[in-house]
């Protein structure tokens, strides 16, 4: 069975936590969905098999964002399997809390790398291959104006983010693709919740003046209306979905 009319979204990082609720949530909206993962190959095979069971057209591919050849080719194969895409969320992403005194060489070059240099990977990709009138979404935080310690590496890596999304909008002038960045606070998946103590999560919840941690529906929803047609007056913006936070 073909599927001529869906159109097709990469998802980096869906394996998993955000990124997983975004490629249901696409999925769901009728987007044909590459779900990209590093690592976890069982959780994005059965992801697929999820998908596919309710009706909708998935693929798994495992590629390193942060290597352009990888990114290359989860391009490649999500043309040949599902056709050009028209939508890219640039959802893959890590976070190590430490002091930036204690940070390694290696630390610091894997933040970036992943982080930065695995959304400029696939923006770079996407500015030839992406269609007319298509939809990125990159992946910022809102530590970037909470400006916590021990977060430096990991706000200076989404900074760039933000930066990359400004410009990148701008650069595709005549394409009608616009590129916005999500900025969450603090959301409930093993990226926020892995080494911190009850305590401190409990702290990290009543932050906001919703006093809840976020949960990866509210962002998959954020992501959801960037891509509509009701988004299509936003471009080049960076959009915090923090529950009041900052
Ligand atoms: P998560 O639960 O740790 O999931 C991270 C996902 O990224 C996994 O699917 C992982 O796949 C994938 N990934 C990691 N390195 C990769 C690489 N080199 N290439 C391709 N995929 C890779 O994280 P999350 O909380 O969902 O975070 C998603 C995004 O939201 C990140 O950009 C993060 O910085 C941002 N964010 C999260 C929070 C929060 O509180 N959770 C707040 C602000 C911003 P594998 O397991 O296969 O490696």
């Amino acid at each position: 069975m073909t599927h001529q009319n869906r159109k097709v979204a990469i998802v980096t990082g869906a394996s998993r936590g955000i990124g997983a609720v975004i490629a249901r949530q696409l999925a769901a909206q009728g987007f044909a969905v590459a779900i990209n993962y590093a690592s976890s190959a069982t959780e994005a095979s059965a992801l697929v098999v999820e998908l596919r069971q309710a009706g909708h057209q998935a693929i798994a591919i495992k590629a390193d964002v942060a290597r352009s050849a990888d990114v290359a080719r989860l391009f490649d194969e999500t043309e040949q399997q599902l056709g050009k895409v028209d939508v890219l969320v640039n959802n893959a992403g890590v976070l190590k809390v430490l002091p930036l005194a204690q940070h390694s060489d290696e630390l610091f070059e894997q933040t970036f790398a992943i982080n930065t240099r695995g959304t400029f990977n696939t923006l770079r990709e996407a500015a030839t291959r992406l269609n007319d009138g298509g939809r990125i979404v990159n992946f910022s935080s809102s530590t970037v104006a909470l400006n916590l310690p021990g977060y430096a590496v990991y706000i200076a890596s989404k900074a760039a983010v933000e930066s990359l999304t400004q410009v990148f909008a701008k650069e595709l002038r005549g394409r009608r693709i616009t590129v916005n960045a999500v900025a969450p606070g603090p959301v409930a998946t093993d990226l926020f919740l892995h080494g911190k103590s009850e305590e401190q999560i409990q702290t990290f919840a009543r932050m906001p003046p919703l006093e809840r941690l976020g949960q990866p529906q509210d962002i998959a929803d954020v992501v959801s209306f960037l891509v509509s047609p009701a988004a299509a007056w936003v471009n080049g913006q960076v959009l915090r979905a923090n529950g009041g936070l900052v």
